[in-house]
């Protein structure tokens, strides 16, 4: 933590990159301002009261570190300062029950499909509930698509040219279980075993990001021993977040007796676009007719893990796809893991913000590489009154008829 703040020079660079800077124009919601702010309370300077509101409000996206000349590493002071600062405080009774709703939920892909289910029927009550449950409710979807149950072992068609291991993650294969299906079906068409280890779970991202560090270990150690290394070439993750968070097992068992585990799995992780486009793929199935689809860079993609030019090269390969850039294609539509159920106003501003950017592209289609962005711009397309078909990169590459 000392060395993030010690390597930032407040030259403000990163300010015009920080979405919570651009939606509330407070220095103490930017980077820079939280820098300081956490230097104060880890100095003792400053009072928990005065510091935790700001940093809360961080998004935790990253585009500071992109945009930061000096190198700052800012999600190496953010991720261990909030777990510091958890263990210090309490919250009002309704913040805490989202939070224990949201952390006892979200990881849990049982858990989480029993509460789209039990939301829906509540849904007649929804304003009889206090905002923030309101808000969760929300976000339930009112129909979840089939369970689909991939095998644990699927081989490679033709000549084996490798062997991965495939994260299955938690919310998504509930929301969009397509999307781990296109991802079996891509690598296996392409020379690809893919392993999906029966006894793996969430990856901890979301209870990482949260300060919730002792749940995210424990299903972070899930995976740890869930996953054989020596048993594949990668570890294939097609959600940002959770690739993000994998990378940054490391950081969350420093000093523990796993940490070199740690490292080794970190080492392995990759994004599915980033396997993909190393291993080299045949060409994918054209679309139906010419369609132009904007490319949203998702932070945990483009910020953390500095994945931007993988996914729009093989996008562009798909005949008849055209791909267009998003206007302010930094910013964060405002998904950030639970950050709009607990900071909701400013992620409907940001959520706002980016579907309107992606409807001045005039495109016909969306698609990117993380399924709390895919869930936000859906949500937010559908408030402005012009939904349009959202997909992943990997659904593309599948051969999804769009028209
Ligand atoms: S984080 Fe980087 S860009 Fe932002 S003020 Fe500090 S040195 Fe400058
Ligand atoms: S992580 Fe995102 S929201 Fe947080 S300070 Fe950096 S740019 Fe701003």
């Amino acid at each position: 933590m000392a060395e993030a703040v010690a390597s930032c020079v407040h030259c403000g660079f990163c300010l015009p990159a920080c979405p919570t800077y651009l939606a509330l124009g407070e220095e103490m919601d930017s980077p820079r301002g939280r820098i300081v702010l956490m230097k104060g309370a880890l100095e003792g300077e400053l009072a928990q009261e005065e510091v935790l509101p700001h940093v809360d409000r961080c998004l935790g996206c990253l585009a500071c570190v992109t945009a930061c000349p000096s190198g700052v590493e800012y999600g190496d002071l953010l991720s261990p300062f909030r777990e510091m600062a958890e263990q210090q405080r309490s919250r009002p009774f309704m913040q805490e029950l989202t939070r224990t709703l949201t952390n006892q939920t979200l990881p849990y892909p049982g858990r989480f499909r029993a509460a789209a289910v039990i939301g829906r029927y509540t849904k007649v009550f929804r304003r009889l509930l206090p905002p923030a449950l309101r808000t969760m409710l929300d976000l339930l979807p009112d129909r979840l698509p089939p369970r689909v149950d991939l095998p644990s072992v699927s081989p490679a068609r033709g000549k084996r040219r490798a062997r991965v291991a495939l994260l299955s993650g938690c919310v998504q294969q509930v929301l969009t279980p397509g999307i781990n299906r296109a991802t079996v079906d891509v690598l296996t068409r392409n020379g690809v075993d893919v392993i999906i280890p029966p006894r793996q779970g969430c990856c901890g991202a979301l209870s990482m990001h949260t300060g919730a560090a002792a749940q995210a270990r424990a299903l972070a150690r899930r995976n740890l021993n869930a996953f054989d290394l020596a048993q594949c070439d990668a570890i294939v993750t097609n959600a940002a977040g959770c690739g993000s968070g994998m990378h940054e097992y490391p950081l969350l068992f420093a000093g523990e007796a796993e940490e070199q585990t740690a490292a080794k799995f970190a080492a392995k992780v990759q994004d599915i676009a980033v396997f993909l486009d190393k291993l080299g793929i045949e060409p994918p199935p054209a679309l139906a007719q010419p369609v132009t689809v904007a490319y949203h860079d998702a932070c945990h993609l483009a910020h953390a893990q500095g994945v931007t030019d993988a996914p729009r090269k093989l996008l562009s390969a798909i005949p008849n796809l055209t791909l267009t850039p998003v206007p302010e294609g930094e910013i964060c539509c405002g998904s950030a893991g639970s950050y709009n159920i607990e900071q909701p106003e400013i992620a409907a501003q940001l959520g706002r913000r980016k579907a309107e950017a992606i409807l001045g592209t005039g495109a016909q289609a969306v698609v990117t590489g993380n399924i709390g962005c895919m869930t936000q711009i859906d949500n937010h397309l559908r408030r402005l009154g012009t939904p349009l078909p959202i997909y992943h990169t990997v659904e593309l590459l599948n051969g999804l008829p769009i028209s």
